[in-house]
């Protein structure tokens, strides 16, 4: 069967095309696990938007601020711009955002936005009751647990994908490709990522010549409960910091101010780098503290880490709770332009967290990523059908590829580990240029098509950080003791 359009991903993004493309259209929806393993689902915070016509101005200049010169500011224009009425047709569609008992909605704060302008869903549940809600008006049909493990291209055409569906790999053909496969996060020891979030699109992508750009850009969350097992950790939202939480040292000191007078409310990479930098120059362990809240209001707003820290043993509001940052958004992704297409390759689109528009630039701005995911989802799917045009089908041949090999998964956690201490918060150029070294060495042993997509996407960032040699936005570059 020819597809008009396969989406390779059912977070936010892709279900969102989805709803854009009408039910006579012949639209297939891959997905590698099951449907809640996705970054969407555990988005907590909410989604920005320009409030009105007023606060466009407002918002685009928060978000350039934050992208600190790197930001493509017509991308930021169409972001913002298209933001109410993107949230609108969500709203008139039936999804509901917290509202007071009026009916009113309720917009919040947080970092480094100059006003409330973030909508929330369920608290803190807003990921979950999003991609729950796009779920349910999903008009196509879904393949679960099958993963997308080549592009068949040829002739700067895209033709459809090569899927790994039960150990089996088969082509499906469409006329075009989406690519809404997320972001990286398990190339790093601590993530606050879906597990299956392993950055194979972008590893696909530099095998087959596909740009990527700002790939030195992966944003760390400050906020994060890392002393659990899995290598998913635990966010405590910015709307925390933002409503009042604070930042303290074991002493109850309130060191953020030493990094930025805006305290807890800086940019997050401002305030991940002040507390990686103030643990490891002063010994003592960092702490978010909820003194602020009062019980009744902490356990209605944010419902969820209420219930996870209670369960984690965490008597809150009143105790503390240790943090450290964690990898958490890649800005970088495949390069396309402001319709999500990926240049010279023809049928070929990527939005949401795998793309870079180049709207977040050098720092992405907290909340303005389920509205990206949003905005060039409809976007993509509205130039697909402007476009629409069926291609001559061509046969690709299924290539006999070995997936896994036995010690691979010893070798992703090195490469864990490698990224989490040479390219992550603080980089130097000898961290970088070890960490270049390993992964090629890791690249030149015999390994499976699915630990290269790793090997692939991390040399990418590595290159990229080691080409930007003067810090900016959230990569900071430190010189080497011998430099
Ligand atoms: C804990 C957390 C909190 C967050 N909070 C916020 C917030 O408050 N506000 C905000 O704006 N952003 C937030 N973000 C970021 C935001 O959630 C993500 O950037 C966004 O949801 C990404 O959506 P997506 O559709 O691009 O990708 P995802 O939702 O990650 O979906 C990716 C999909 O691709 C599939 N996939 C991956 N690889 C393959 C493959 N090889 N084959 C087939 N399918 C594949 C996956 O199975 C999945 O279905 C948060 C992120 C996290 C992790």
């Amino acid at each position: 069967m020819n597809y008009d359009v396969i989406i390779v991903g059912a977070g936010v993004a892709g279900l969102y095309a989805a709803q854009y493309l009408p039910r006579d259209k012949k639209v297939l929806i891959i997905n590698k696990r099951e449907t809640f393993k996705c970054n969407s689902f555990y988005a907590q915070g909410g989604v920005a938007l320009a409030v009105d016509d007023d606060d466009i101005e407002s918002h685009v200049k928060d978000t350039l601020d934050a992208g600190a010169g790197l930001c493509d500011e017509e991308a930021v224009r169409t972001l913002s711009e298209s933001s109410r009425s993107t949230i609108d047709d969500l709203i008139r569609s039936g999804f509901e955002f917290d509202s007071d008992k009026d009916g009113n909605l309720l917009y919040t704060k947080e970092a480094a936005h100059s006003r409330e302008r973030i909508l929330h869903a369920g608290g803190d549940a807003t990921g979950r009751h999003m991609h729950h809600f796009l779920l349910s008006k999903n008009p196509h049909p879904m393949l679960g647990d099958t993963r997308v493990v080549d592009l068949l291209i040829k002739d700067g055409e895209c033709y459809g994908v090569t899927v790994l569906d039960h150990r089996e790999s088969r082509n499906i053909y469409a006329d075009n490709v989406i690519i809404a496969s997320g972001g990286v996060g398990s190339l790093y020891e601590y993530h606050t990522n879906a597990p299956c979030i392993s950055a194979d699109l972008q590893g696909l992508c530099v095998l087959k010549g596909i740009e990527l750009e700002n790939m030195e850009m992966m944003q760390f969350h400050p906020t994060v409960y890392v002393n659990s097992e899995n290598a998913q950790k635990l966010l405590l939202t910015e709307a925390l910091r933002g409503e009042g939480a604070t930042v303290v040292d074991e002493n109850g000191k309130r060191f953020l101010f030493d990094y930025d007078e805006r305290g807890e409310l800086a940019s997050r990479d401002i305030v991940s780098k002040a507390i990686y930098d103030y643990s490891k120059k002063t010994g003592l362990k960092a702490y978010i503290d909820f003194n602020n809240f009062e019980y009744h209001y902490f356990m209605q707003r944010f419902p969820n880490i209420f219930k996870n820290l209670q369960d984690l043993g965490f008597d809150v509001p009143e105790q503390r709770v240790p943090i450290s940052p964690a990898f958490h958004y890649a800005i970088g992704g495949i390069r396309t332009d402001l319709n999500g297409r990926v240049p010279h390759v023809k049928g070929l689109y990527a939005i949401g967290e795998v793309a870079s528009t180049k709207v977040h630039g050098a720092n992405r701005l907290a909340s303005n990523s389920l509205l990206e995911g949003l905005v060039f989802a409809r976007r993509a799917a509205e130039d697909i059908l402007k476009h629409s045009e069926n291609k001559e089908p061509i046969e690709f041949e299924i290539l006999d590829e070995i997936m896994s090999e036995k010690d691979d998964k010893a070798k992703k956690n090195l490469l864990r580990k490698i990224m989490w201490e040479n390219v992550s918060i603080v980089r130097t150029k000898n961290g970088l240029n070890d960490a270049f070294n390993q992964i090629n060495a890791l690249l030149n042993e015999k390994i499976g098509k699915l630990l290269k997509f790793r090997l692939l996407t991390a040399r990418e960032i590595v290159l990229a950080a080691l080409a930007r040699e003067e810090s900016i936005g959230v990569h900071f570059i430190k010189k080497d003791s011998n430099d």
